[in-house]
């Protein structure tokens, strides 16, 4: 079998730098196809964590020694490592956080109880991730502001026209979107829903936590507000997430959790904060785990990305069309532009069973509602099967999925 895939990528030998998929599950070797839950760490990640601990433990930012230092030094440049990865104008409008979900909970803290009115509107996607929802929702309540569900189409393609028409009347203060649907794979034209969002007066925060595992971005080029993601989706750890922020945004919002780090100055009259981006980082932060997304981003760097979507594109193009020959399998998320996210039913089977199933012959799926609840509700379906690609999956697991679902379907 030809080891370098149509569109010159070499899985293979990118599959060999993570040494989780070496490994055999219930007898067979594994196919992990959950890589839109979570991406598996290449080796030079994990020693990044290792070092870390074994050499340079230290709190950062702090200490008058040398490990302070050497811990100050690494977790700063892994700063600026994300600052270059999406093209930021400035190394301070990377704030870190937990996640992807601590991101959207602090701007919608933060800026949303700072500048929401009774009567605004915050409109987000009908196919988004609840981390972009619920925030919003909450914070919304408080203000006496509404969050709006920009319409999906059966496809799983944003009514453009629609997110128009709903920005008219000049009451709405945010657009919240999905850069990419976790549940459907479906890509979002940003650039235009970013321009949208400021012609009618409104900020703009984009959900990449999608996006970033795939195709690189650049913040300067789109001129979002706010774009956030998690490391762990881009092949780093748990646990470390970043929120992108406009300078000037940044600057006029008020911290949202106070502690240590945060504040200029601290007395029983008041206190003052600290600069950007530490104004965000309140408490001892997930050193090593910033340190080892550092690594990830090098890793990423020195991948030809282009072809690496080229790719994961080839394998989905492939499954799909595998599936289109598998009697009673429906494929839920069929927009134009998608990333190489397949979501599917198989007639008279639950999601969960299918997943059981392939499991237990060593193929790792995603099954359920896959935190997007609305978009189950509107195609009327409890949740779907989903398998999902990275840049280390080749068409053999796509074999395999096939394989191992047809014997799900001989079983059902
Ligand atoms: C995974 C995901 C999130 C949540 O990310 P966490 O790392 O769990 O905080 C939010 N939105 C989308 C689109 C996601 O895929």
């Amino acid at each position: 079998m030809a080891t370098v895939s149509p569109v010159g990528f070499d899985a293979e030998r990118v599959r060999a730098d993570f040494p989780i998929l070496q490994q055999q599950v219930n007898g067979h070797p594994l196919v992990y196809l959950d890589n839109a839950a979570t991406t598996q760490k290449p080796e030079v990640v994990i020693q990044a964590i290792v070092d870390y601990y074994r050499e340079d433990n230290s709190n950062v930012h702090r200490g008058a020694h040398t490990l302070a230092d050497r811990a100050t030094a690494k977790f700063e440049a892994a700063r600026g490592k994300v600052r270059d990865l999406i093209h930021a104008a400035h190394a301070h409008e990377i704030i870190w956080t937990r996640g992807t979900t601590e991101s959207i909970n602090l701007v919608a803290n933060s800026w949303g109880r700072g500048n929401l009115q009774p009567g605004d509107r915050v409109l987000v996607s009908a196919m988004e991730h609840h981390a972009n929802i619920v925030p919003w929702q909450m914070v919304a309540a408080d203000c006496g502001a509404s969050v709006e569900p920009i319409p999906v189409d059966e496809s799983g393609t944003l009514d453009m026209q629609a997110l128009r028409f709903m920005l008219d009347d000049g009451r709405v203060k945010m657009v919240a979107c999905g850069h990419v649907s976790n549940a459907l794979g479906s890509i979002n034209p940003v650039e235009e829903i970013v321009q949208l969002a400021h012609a009618a007066g409104a900020l703009c925060l984009l959900d990449g936590a999608q996006a970033i595992g795939h195709f690189n971005v650049d913040m300067q080029a789109l001129d979002c507000d706010f774009y956030v993601f998690s490391a762990h989706k881009l092949f780093g750890p748990t646990g470390v997430g970043v929120l992108y922020g406009k300078s000037a945004l940044l600057e006029a919002m008020q911290p949202w959790v106070g502690g240590g780090e945060m504040i200029e100055t601290v007395s029983f009259a008041g206190s003052t904060w600290n600069q950007l981006p530490w104004k965000f980082e309140a408490g001892t932060p997930d050193i090593a785990g910033v340190i080892g997304f550092g690594a990830a981003i090098d890793y990423v760097q020195g991948l030809d990305r282009v072809a690496a979507e080229a790719h994961e594109l080839e394998l989905l193009h492939y499954a799909e069309s595998r599936a289109r020959e598998v009697p009673g399998m429906r494929l839920i998320g069929t927009a134009a532009n998608k990333i190489a996210v397949m979501s599917f039913l198989l007639e008279g089977a639950h999601p969960a069973d299918v997943g059981t199933l392939l499991d237990q012959q060593g193929v790792a799926v995603r099954t359920g509602h896959h935190c997007a609840q609305p978009i189950m509700d509107q195609y009327a379906i409890p949740g779907t099967v989903r398998a999902s690609f990275s840049i280390y999956n080749t068409r053999a697991d796509v074999d395999r999925l096939f394989v191992a679902l047809e014997k799900v379907r001989q079983f059902l």
